[in-house]
This record gives C-alpha cells, sequence and structure tokens, in this order.
C-alpha cells in the first residue's frame, strides 16, 4: 500500500475511502462479502501479470509453471468441495460463466425456460438487455401469487409446451431452497439439459447447509465473491461428458487470458471453504439471515415467501407506504446499504420497486450474530420510517446512523 500511495495519491485515498466505508456503516447487499486478507493477498500479487491462454499443461504461452499450479489447486479444491466430476475457474465473473454455459449447450434461437426477471430471476436468464434474450428464445417461469414459491406445475406446462433446450434454475432474489429433483425431473420429460446457477447460494452449498445442485444439474455455474467469501469472479462444475465443450466454450469461445491472479484468489477462498470454521460461518449466515427477516417483520416489511431458507429476503414494504427506492436511499443516509428490489407481482416499476433486499453475509464475516440482527432490523425500520413520521427528519435519520456506525465499529470490517 505505502507504494500506491507514493505512486498515486488520488487512488490510495480512493481505498482507504472504502475502508473506512465498509468500517463505519453495516453492507447488507446480498451478494456481497468482505474477502480475506488471504484472497486479497493473491489477488494484488505478481500472478496478474501472466498470459496463460489454455488450461494446465496445454496453455498457449510460456512460464506457465507456476500458474498452472495455482490452477490446477483452484479445480482440484472446487472438484473436492462440491463432490464435481469437473471445474472451471476461469470465467470472469457470474454472467461469462452463463455466457459459456449457453455457449456449451445451446444454438442462437434455441429456447431456453429460466426464472423471470420480474420475480427473482437474472438478467442472464433471457432479459432482453442481455446476450440471453437477444440472441435466445427466453421463455420466462414465475412464483405462485398466493405461497410466493416457485411455480414447479408452470415450469412442467411451460417444458412441454415449448421444448427448450435448457432450463435454468436459480435466482437473484428468490429467499427459499430450489427443487433441483423437480427440475430434474422436468429436464428429462423434455430432453433438455439442466443448468442450476448456483451465483447466490454456492456458498452455503460449500458450507453444507443447503442441498447441492450438483448431483441434479448437468452444468452448475456460479460466482466467487458471494456468500463464498472469494474474489470477484465466476466459475462452473460440471458433469465429465460435458467437460470438454464447457472448457472450449470459456477460452477460447467466450474468454481470452484467464486472470491467473483471480484464480488463484479462487483457489484460497475454496480451501476456506473447506474448513469447520467456514461450515459454522455459513450455518450463521442462515440463521442471521432468518433473524434478520423475523426482526424486519416486526418492523412493519414482510417477508417475501414468508422468510428464508438462506442467506437472503426479500421484503415488501407497501404496507409501511414507502417504496424500495425510498427505502435503500433512507437506509444510505443512515450508513445501512442495502438495495431496492422488486417483489414478485410488483405494482412498481424496477426502479422504484415495492421492496428491498437484504443478506447476511458481509454482517456475519465481521463476527455479528443473532442479537445484532434484531437492533440491525430496528435501525432500519427506524432510517426508513423515520423520514416518513418526524419533521426533524434529517435528526432522526442522524441518531440512527451514529447507532449504526456504533455497532459497525463493534464488529469491524478488516480489524
Ligand atoms: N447469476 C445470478 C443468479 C446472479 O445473482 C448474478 C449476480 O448477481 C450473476 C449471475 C452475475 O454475476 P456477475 O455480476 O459476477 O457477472
Amino acid at each position: 500500500f505505502a507504494a500506491l500511495e507514493k505512486a498515486d495519491p488520488e487512488i490510495a485515498e480512493v481505498v482507504l475511502g472504502e475502508l473506512s466505508r465498509l468500517r463505519g456503516g453495516l453492507q447488507l447487499i446480498a451478494s456481497e462479502n468482505l474477502t480475506s486478507p488471504a484472497v486479497l493477498a493473491a489477488l494484488g500479487s505478481t500472478l496478474s501479470n501472466k498470459y496463460a491462454e489454455g488450461y494446465p499443461g496445454r496453455r498457449y504461452y510460456g512460464g506457465c509453471d507456476q500458474v498452472d499450479v495455482a490452477e490446477e489447486l483452484a479445480i482440484q479444491r472446487a472438484k473436492d468441495l462440491f463432490d464435481a466430476e469437473h471445474a472451471n475457474l476461469q470465467p470472469h465473473s457470474g454472467a461469462s460463466a452463463n455466457l459459456a454455459a449457453y455457449a456449451a449447450f445451446c444454438e442462437p434461437g434455441d429456447v431456453v425456460l429460466a426464472m423471470d426477471l420480474k420475480q427473482g430471476g437474472h438478467l442472464t436468464h433471457g432479459s432482453k438487455v442481455s446476450f440471453s434474450g437477444a440472441w435466445f428464445e427466453p421463455v420466462p417461469y414465475g412464483v405462485r401469487e398466493d405461497t410466493e414459491l416457485i411455480d414447479y406445475d408452470q415450469v412442467r406446462d411451460l417444458a412441454l409446451a415449448h421444448q427448450p433446450r435448457m432450463i435454468i434454475a436459480g435466482a437473484t432474489a428468490y429467499p427459499r431452497l430450489l427443487d433441483f429433483a423437480a427440475f430434474r425431473q422436468i429436464a428429462d420429460e423434455v430432453g433438455a439439459i439442466l443448468m442450476v446457477d448456483a451465483a447466490h447460494f454456492i456458498g452455503l452449498v460449500a458450507g453444507g447447509v443447503i442441498p447441492s445442485p450438483v448431483p441434479h444439474a448437468d452444468v452448475v455455474t456460479f460466482t466467487t465473491h458471494k456468500v463464498l467469501r472469494g474474489p470477484r469472479g465466476g466459475g462452473i462444475v460440471c458433469r465429465e461428458q460435458h467437460a470438454k465443450a464447457l472448457d472450449r466454450a470459456v477460452f477460447p469461445f467466450t474468454q481470452g487470458g484467464p486472470l491467473m491472479h483471480a484464480i488463484a484468489a479462487k483457489a484460497v477462498a475454496l480451501r476456506e471453504a473447506s474448513t469447520p470454521e467456514y461450515a459454522d460461518y455459513a450455518a450463521r449466515v442462515v440463521r442471521n439471515a432468518t433473524a434478520l427477516a423475523e426482526g424486519l417483520a416486526a418492523q412493519g416489511m414482510r417477508p417475501v415467501s414468508g422468510g428464508t431458507d438462506t442467506h437472503l429476503a426479500l421484503l415488501d414494504l407497501r404496507e409501511l407506504g414507502i417504496t424500495g427506492a425510498d427505502a435503500e436511499a433512507r437506509a444510505g443516509k443512515a450508513g445501512i446499504t442495502l438495495n431496492k428490489n422488486a417483489i414478485p407481482f410488483d405494482p412498481a416499476p424496477p426502479s422504484v420497486a415495492s421492496g428491498i433486499r437484504v443478506g447476511s453475509a458481509c454482517v456475519t464475516t465481521q463476527g455479528m450474530g443473532e442479537r445484532e440482527m434484531t437492533v440491525i432490523a430496528e435501525l432500519i425500520g427506524a432510517a426508513v420510517r423515520g423520514e416518513n413520521e418526524a419533521a426533524e427528519a434529517a435528526d432522526a435519520v442522524a441518531a440512527v446512523g451514529d447507532r449504526v456506525r456504533a455497532l459497525a465499529e463493534n464488529f469491524p470490517a478488516y480489524p
């Protein structure tokens, strides 16, 4: 860091500013986490310099002996951790991993059945503004209006009617477990590939606290930076029969040179994720998310689907008469970072949204427990309501901000 301060004080200041933002507030973005110093060390290493197109032992560049070791370790650790036949840690991101999965199994114009973006799916699951909707023929499925759980009857009906080439299970804002066996059965019935996008929950699978999609899916794509707590990036595990197609779809079809520093950092995170301490963390992530959802329910926010089985909760704010966008802004002013989110059948446009999404991974990494989740829920309630009720709204938010800072400083990020 001393070298950075000397060479570029402006960027050094940004790095320090971000650290104090993390230390002074509460991070509840469900897709974020705080990686370990070991992961950061690998990311900031000389491995960043190396070109290594290809795969270990089969590179298009010389001098790859060291990075080969790093990538082999990453692959082996992913295979061991997820009990998978094949792994590829080269995808630069979750979206890149998904692009590779489409490329491996689909031709342009093929029908892909995936969760509706408006009901919790990801942009890469068929949105027209993404390659997935521009180059493929998306058929969206969703949740039942009464239970807010995935409507498996609808998934099956749509699969039978549209005969998709690929079915995607996985979402960005779905708080419940997925029934991988049901998806497998539907995929088999219509001869479709089953892709599970485990970006959000792979870290809970790694900790053994929720069921694994690996035995059911043809291919599982994931991100390494969410609950899994690795560097920003993507990964893929699959059955051996699809290994060649997926490897080729990553490189050379959709990517060039791999980011060897990131792959080394993924190896570090996968090693960390195989420890008993990590399994304990993963269990606490789920307990904390449940406590947070219950606490927010007590503040008048309705947990979509009645609660959560994972690291995230989606809250419907309509009873409070506050939009998701306003809640995000007010919580932000008090030092609580969360995001507005559409709820299923949301009457509001996505830029406004009727809900918020919260996740427990960062605060769990900081060592907070269920007691702190109850306090955080109260703080969110006070911040979100403050401006509505009090004439001296700014003071109300400032008072919440002081409590937020005190709590965050008791459990410092990167102590
Ligand atoms: N898939 C799902 C379900 C996600 O939630 C996300 C990101 O939030 C992605 C894919 C994309 O990951 P990335 O942002 O690394 O491209």
